[in-house]
């Protein structure tokens, strides 16, 4: 009953892969998911789209590489592609 293998360190953003038939929505303009409602919170859009694979999630985007890469100042989920 050894925990091996559990004590890796939690990195800033976590990338999992995403199937197509979402319900969540994500933001074309700035990429966040969307879980509930029409317009995207953070930048007032409503142009919204399910069309969308991968995320990653932001938890620290003051530290994150990627974050500044994609242009998210705000922690939270964003879409890695969007199919516009
Ligand atoms: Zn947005």
């Amino acid at each position: 009953m050894t925990g091996e293998g559990a004590g890796r360190e939690e990195a800033l953003l976590e990338i999992a892969e995403r199937v197509s038939d979402i319900m969540e929505k994500a933001c074309k303009k700035c990429r966040i998911i969307i879980a509930q409602g029409e317009v995207c919170p953070i930048c007032g859009s409503s142009d919204l789209t399910n069309k969308w694979s991968g995320y990653i999630t932001v938890i620290n985007v003051e530290k994150s590489e990627i974050a500044k890469k994609l242009s998210i100042k705000v922690n939270g989920r964003y879409a890695v592609s969007i199919n516009s």
